[in-house]
């Protein structure tokens, strides 16, 4: 019988490492954890929480304009980047602080240092040379962002993580990338002044969401002034004193000051060792696991953003849950990834879940589709140029709700909700039978009684 150091030894302590070490610890688990930058991970530090903080501060440039129209008068607003910099990051450390406190109250070991694995049972600290032996390793490393393909000047590019440490607002600043968070860096720019301009090389943003989604986002940030450049790429950039000139690939020149790719992510597996104990790679890139999060190791799992399955906080933490749940609470629970309620912050916000229209029409016999776009309450005296998008997705034989997707304020607030309604399974004639809540903008769906669009596969 093999002497182990500790139960369990969990790599990284992000969203679903820090779940998985602190749930098994409960369970009575003798857990260790490793952690190379700040307790926390990606959503903590430098994601979702320092995101939805700088979401805010933008909103308030649309506040201090509507007001007008209320008949208020606010004198000429100012904004100072470097305090709310200051306040974010005193913010964060706040919550890191109250992560690593909740490990110390479960008495999971921290450990700062990056780990790698020596073979299947062995994980090595580089910070010290340690070595650990664990009877199971939880990999729970996150991912990364990915620069693209090598350009001239991409030394000269910043990443979301630098975004969040920029010594001033950019007054000009270019995004390359067309998903959620260059979107929601392009809305957040915008609202606290900066001219910004979006390069995709897809025909629209925001692969994957449902057309009248992306088109509704992409028609209400231009109105805001955001320029949208799409089916080019960033082919260099120059450095010019202290501006940027970037070149497109159509040759197009556009000087700015900061020049930044949401490009992507990739999962952090490169020098993890893996190949030393066996663990293989799936062909998204993530390492590979079973509905439980079981590598192709028996005694090593992998949980999160690393797996490359659904890149999101709640699902990371899930995943954590349910691999303590399963090894050390003796309930064995696979994690279902259907219908995962999402919201996109951008301005305006998107929130959605379940099918799109196309995926509905591939995947189903029969599809109903109910939209609206309406101009919401608070426009009527603001004078916003603005439009709310709603649209169910309904599967036709059942009546089953199979998709909704909000494009509005508190989007994601809404969705939230939804999400409850389609994993219960409800139809069309359920959000029939609730009652309106008014004046909402929510209301509308419960209220939406004739389909815009109804498609009948013909039968094979
Ligand atoms: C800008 C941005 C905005 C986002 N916004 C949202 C949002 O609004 N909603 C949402 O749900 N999700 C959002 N996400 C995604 C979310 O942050 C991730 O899905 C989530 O953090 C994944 O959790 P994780 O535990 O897999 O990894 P992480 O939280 O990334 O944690 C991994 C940890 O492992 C550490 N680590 C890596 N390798 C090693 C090693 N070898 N040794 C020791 N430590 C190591 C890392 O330092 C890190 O702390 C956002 C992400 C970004 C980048």
């Amino acid at each position: 019988m093999p002497n182990f150091d500790v139960d369990l030894f969990v790599i990284g302590a992000g969203s679903g490492g820090v779940r998985a070490a602190r749930v098994a610890a409960d369970y009575g688990a003798r857990v260790m954890t490793a952690e190379e930058f700040r307790v926390g991970g990606t959503c903590v530090i430098r994601g979702c929480v320092p995101k939805k903080l700088l979401v805010y501060a933008s909103r308030f440039a649309d506040e201090f304009a509507d007001a007008a129209g209320f008949g208020w008068t606010v004198p000429t607003p100012k904004f100072d980047w470097p305090t709310l910099i200051a306040n974010k990051d005193r913010e964060i450390a706040r919550l890191e602080a109250a992560y690593t406190a909740t490990l110390e109250r479960y008495k999971v070991e921290l450990i700062k240092s990056r780990a790698v694995l020596e073979d299947r049972h062995t994980v090595r600290l580089l910070a010290s040379g340690a070595r650990v032996r664990a009877e199971t390793i939880l990999i729970a490393t996150g991912a990364a962002p990915y620069p693209g393909s090598t350009i001239a000047g991409l030394e000269y590019v910043i990443s979301s993580n630098e975004a969040f440490h920029l010594p001033q607002l950019p007054k000009r600043v270019l995004i390359q990338g067309g998903g959620y968070i260059a979107v929601e860096f392009a809305g957040i720019f915008n609202g606290l002044g900066s001219e910004v301009t979006l390069v995709y090389r897809g025909e629209n943003i925001l692969r994957g969401f449902d057309d009248d989604v992306r088109a509704h986002v992409r028609g209400e940030m231009e109105r805001r002034g955001i320029t949208i450049v799409t089916r080019q790429t960033v082919a260099a950039v120059e450095k010019m004193g202290r501006e940027y000139c970037v070149a497109l690939s159509d040759n197009r020149k556009i000087v700015v000051d900061t020049v930044m790719f949401a490009t992507g992510r990739h999962p952090n597996v490169a020098g993890l060792g893996l190949e030393n104990a066996g663990v293989t790679i799936a062909d998204n890139g993530g390492i590979a696991v079973d509905a439980f999060s079981k590598t192709s190791v028996a005694n090593i799992y992998a949980v999160g953003d690393v797996t490359n399955r659904v890149n999101l906080t709640p699902v990371a933490i899930r995943e954590g849950q349910a691999f303590a749940d399963t090894v050390y609470g003796g309930i064995p629970t696979p994690v279902d990834h259907a219908n995962v309620p999402t919201a996109v912050f951008s301005e305006p916000e998107v929130g959605t879940v379940g099918l799109t229209e196309t995926q509905a029409r591939a995947q189903l016999a029969k599809v109903d589709i109910y939209k609206t776009s309406f101009r919401p309450m608070q426009a009527t005296l603001s004078g916003r140029d603005t439009r709310v998008l709603m649209k169910l997705i309904v599967d036709g034989s059942s009546g089953r709700l199979a998709g909704c997707h909000i494009v509005g304020a508190d989007a994601g607030e809404m969705i939230q909700l939804v999400g409850v309604a389609v994993k219960m399974g409800a139809t069309k004639a359920d959000f029939d039978a609730t009652m309106a809540v008014h004046p909402t903008a929510a209301e509308e769906l419960v209220t939406l009684r004739e389909p815009t669009a109804s498609y009948h596969r013909a039968a094979e």
